[in-house]
């Protein structure tokens, strides 16, 4: 456990990832609401801060997200372009820091751990996301704390384009206010479950005895107690372990993803 509180993580993911690679390649979708997507009948592979203001969200049917946000703009992806800004995104990463995993075509975890020796790490990681920026013009954010869970909650909490920090032995502070369901495990089915039970807060999952979450959800219920209370032992894969993490895998398996998560909300 004490090597747990010693760990210095940064989450680093790009803001919309596909409409900011779009806007880079047409500048006239700038401030306009944009969607991605394959065609009329497809589902929605991301869309703009402007778009979502309107309910439309990723792995949505395009029809759907349309009748929310008709004045929204529909962009077919350009997934080559995708993949060679990732790997821009991951030379630069790569360069700055030697342990890292690069966990989907937008998204890295960097241990940073043992870096305050010679320069702080949010400085450290300060200047890597600035320099992203600058080099390849894409808006990044990133959460840093003792372990993934709560940094990468703290990137979603620090979007669009910004950064935060969660000090060690603040986790719990931190997440107590966040709806469950900012809990990455917690998908659709185990929010309505634990809205059921009367558990809207992350606090409330602090306060409740851990018996009583792997009562109802079994093995995950225990998962999502501990993440609750920022604790996550997992450890940063280092990217050359990753098998076959090719960019192009990285992406099929990001646009699978949205499929899935459209089929079973259609079922
Ligand atoms: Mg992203």
């Amino acid at each position: 456990m004490s090597a747990q509180l010693n760990r210095v993580i940064a989450h680093m993911d790009l803001d919309c990832f596909f409409v900011s690679v779009s806007r880079l390649l047409h500048p006239e979708l700038n401030n306009k609401p944009v969607i991605v997507g394959g065609g009329e009948r497809g589902v929605v592979a991301a869309c703009s801060y402007e778009t979502r203001k309107f309910g439309a969200h990723s792995a949505m049917p395009i029809k759907q997200a349309k009748r929310l946000c008709p004045e929204a703009i529909i962009v077919r992806g350009d997934y080559d372009a995708y993949s060679s800004h990732s790997d821009m995104v991951h030379e630069i990463i790569c360069e700055s820091v030697p342990l890292y995993e690069r966990s989907s075509i937008d998204e890295f975890y960097l241990d940073l751990t043992g870096m305050d020796r010679f320069f702080g790490c949010y400085k450290h990681a300060t200047e890597l996301r600035q320099r992203i920026i600058r080099e390849t013009g894409l808006p990044i954010s990133f959460g840093m704390s003792a372990n993934k869970t709560v940094s990468k909650i703290a990137t979603d909490e620090a979007k669009p384009n910004n950064q935060m920090q969660v000090d060690c032995g603040e986790e719990k502070i931190f997440l107590a206010p966040l709806s469950v369901r900012k809990i990455p495990m917690v998908g659709e089915k185990t929010y309505t479950l634990l809205r059921s039970m009367g558990v809207e807060k992350v606090k409330t999952v602090q306060e409740m005895p851990v018996e009583l979450m792997e009562r109802v959800l079994g093995e995950n219920g225990t998962t999502i107690w501990k993440k609750a209370n920022g604790i996550d032992t997992t450890a940063v894969e280092p990217y050359h372990e990753q098998k076959s993490m090719s960019t192009k895998k990285l992406l099929s398996r990001t646009l699978l993803t949205c499929n899935a998560c459209s089929t079973s909300s259609l079922l």
